[in-house]
């Protein structure tokens, strides 16, 4: 089987390391099985997604190395989501609802109240035909949600984090368009793994319920659903989470003087059981195995980066430094200097 994956950003801003992470895996997995490599646009939220964004994404992978095989954008696609969604509402997976977030809110609240989980209570799948054209009547367009199949539990061999079970009835039934046509992330994304064949996803663990809700999408589109990678969070040298790698990117790093290869590097081995090596990239796609990664969050510590990158830089030949280099100094005088160097701009 040829594998495709996909790295899908949404062009809201610039990506941080976290983002470069999940690109990379994905990367590395189509190479290491000579498949293909896409990246998607997540740009449905059109007041929040912008060109330049979408241009600094571009040109980020492009510093990485990491080239996509294919672009695709998902505003682009919406032709697409009409006929799926068209489908899905005929067949009774997709229904109507009307609730104002104030009411929403307010049904969580009562529920928290009881101390019952603030679950969607469906009230809108009661509606009967006259109480919607009622509804109507008055000015109310309705949302629409994504009715989940509450009789079997939901699973999934994670190449992650291993056998995952999750029960549907836990969950609300999820908003996957808005009262004013808008798309929701959840149900696009789906249609175009299918569409676009994509057979292997690797993202973050926050999406792991997600998965669950994509992967009842999946079948209610009749369609076989890729299989799954959830990644562990990344967090910082001191084990937390930390707010500051959510603003460290491409810009930061070469400012620091650090190579795409150190990051590379790095990257491809945190949070596995795996040394980190000044490996190149066909080196670090020969040892890529997915069941490396393990579940424990992975540290990403800026000091260990800038140690690797020294490696890197010590290794670095001339034709690789030539442009950067003081006018007039030669392969002799790199290799003099080499050995002594943080970075290529010291
Ligand atoms: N745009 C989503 C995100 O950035 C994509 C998640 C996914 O890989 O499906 O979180």
């Amino acid at each position: 089987m040829t594998i495709v994956t996909r790295f899908a950003p949404s062009p809201t801003g610039h990506l941080h390391v976290g983002n470069i992470r999940t690109a990379l895996v994905n990367w590395l997995w189509a190479r290491a099985r000579g498949g293909r490599f896409l990246l998607r646009l997540d740009d449905t939220d059109a007041e929040r997604s912008e060109e330049r964004f979408a241009a600094s994404i571009r040109a980020d992978l492009a510093w990485l190395g990491l080239h996509p095989d294919e672009e695709h954008r998902q505003s682009a696609r919406g032709a697409a989501y009409e006929a799926r969604f068209a489908a899905l509402v005929a067949a009774g997976r997709v229904y109507p609802a009307y609730e104002s977030q104030q009411e929403l809110e307010l049904k969580r609240k009562v529920q928290l109240g009881r101390g019952l989980p603030p679950i969607y209570d469906r009230a809108a799948l009661a509606l009967t035909a006259a109480d919607r054209a009622r509804i109507e009547a008055e000015g109310v367009r309705p949302h629409w949600r994504f009715r989940l199949d509450h009789d079997a539990a939901i699973g999934w061999d994670d190449a992650v984090r291993g056998p995952q079970s999750l029960d549907p009835a836990t969950m609300s039934d999820p908003v996957v368009r808005r009262a004013d046509g808008g798309w929701l992330y959840m149900l696009p994304s789906a249609i175009d793994d299918i569409d676009l064949g994509v057979t292997h996803v690797v993202r973050g663990e926050d999406h792991v319920s997600n998965t669950a809700l994509q992967l009842q999408m999946f079948a209610a589109m009749d369609a076989a659903p890729p299989a799954f990678a959830h990644l562990a969070l990344l967090t910082g040298a001191e084990g937390k989470l930390s707010k500051r790698l959510g603003s460290l990117g491409v810009e930061h790093f070469r400012e620091q003087g650090i190579e795409p290869a150190a990051l590379l590097a790095l990257l491809a081995r945190l949070g596995t059981s795996d040394p980190v090596e000044p490996l190149d990239e066909a080196a670090l796609v020969a040892g890529f195995a997915i069941e490396r990664f393990g579940r424990a969050p992975a540290r990403f510590d800026e000091a260990e980066l800038a140690q690797l990158n020294a490696r890197i830089v010590h290794q670095l030949p001339f034709d690789a430094v030539a442009d950067r280099l003081p006018a007039g100094m030669d392969a002799a005088g790199w290799a003099a200097v080499r050995p002594n160097l943080h970075t290529v701009a010291e």
